[in-house]
């Protein structure tokens, strides 16, 4: 019976020792301070310097892929991005010099005569 119980506490001992980290393993080690005050001592995989269960909340994408998906994720109809904004000033611009080429050739008919200066009182009702 007594010997059982040692075969099983040794088994357990054995458990996971290739992915156990002992008290000689050289890496970095989380300092994150645990609720029994002690350090926490989990290896510490994140740039932040602790383990997973301490590395706090996303900071968000940083490389330049992750950020291009985030972007594109955000994006619903793209109306508002920067370069439709330039197209859509462009246009503007343009049917503005358009309707001051209008209102100009308007004043010049109805200066010499072509047209009345309320001419579009009766447009309609020709
Ligand atoms: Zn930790």
């Amino acid at each position: 019976m007594i010997g059982n119980i040692h075969k099983i506490t040794k088994r357990n001992l054995l458990k996971g020792i290739p992915w156990r980290f002992g008290p000689n393993w050289p890496g970095q080690r989380c300092k994150a301070k645990t609720r029994r005050g002690t350090l926490c001592q989990r290896p510490a995989k994140l740039p932040v310097g602790r383990c997973r269960l301490h590395g706090g909340a996303s900071t968000g994408p940083r490389t330049k892929d992750g950020l291009k998906r985030l972007v594109e994720s955000k994006i619903k109809h793209g109306r508002f991005t920067k370069s439709e904004r330039e197209k859509a000033k462009q246009i503007a611009e343009k049917r503005r010099k358009i309707q001051n080429e209008l209102k100009e050739l308007e004043s010049w008919f109805v200066d010499y005569g072509h047209l009345e200066k309320n001419w579009r009182k009766d447009w309609g009702k020709l």
